[in-house]
């Protein structure tokens, strides 16, 4: 199972992947991704089964294209979203904002 970038379409193991997700959003359910390769960003939603791709519309976020990761699972907490894939995890923080 490659998971691919949808910006240079290069294709990554789930653990490569998946380390490079960084400040869940609680909010708007969100992670974000850095490409490894190219250092595109983009806003992804983390879903049973699947990754949804897509833009954020009066406030929402609207899911646009669907990539497959059978077996995918998330469980949100309190300041991060864990995944789970087969055996392995990872953590994504919440990045905290200082109060202005
Ligand atoms: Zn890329």
């Amino acid at each position: 199972m490659l998971i691919p970038c949808l910006a240079c379409e290069s294709r990554f193991r789930p653990d490569e992947y998946f380390s490079a997700c960084s400040d869940y959003n609680r909010g708007m359910d969100l992670v974000s991704w850095t490409c490894p390769r190219c250092g595109n960003r983009d806003d992804l939603r983390v879903l049973p089964g699947e990754l949804g791709f897509g833009y954020p519309h009066r406030g929402r976020f609207d899911v646009h294209d669907r990539v497959r990761v059978p077996g995918l699972r998330r469980q949100r907490g309190d300041l991060r979203l864990d995944i789970s894939l087969d055996r392995a995890s990872w953590r994504v923080p919440t990045r905290l904002r200082q109060p202005a």
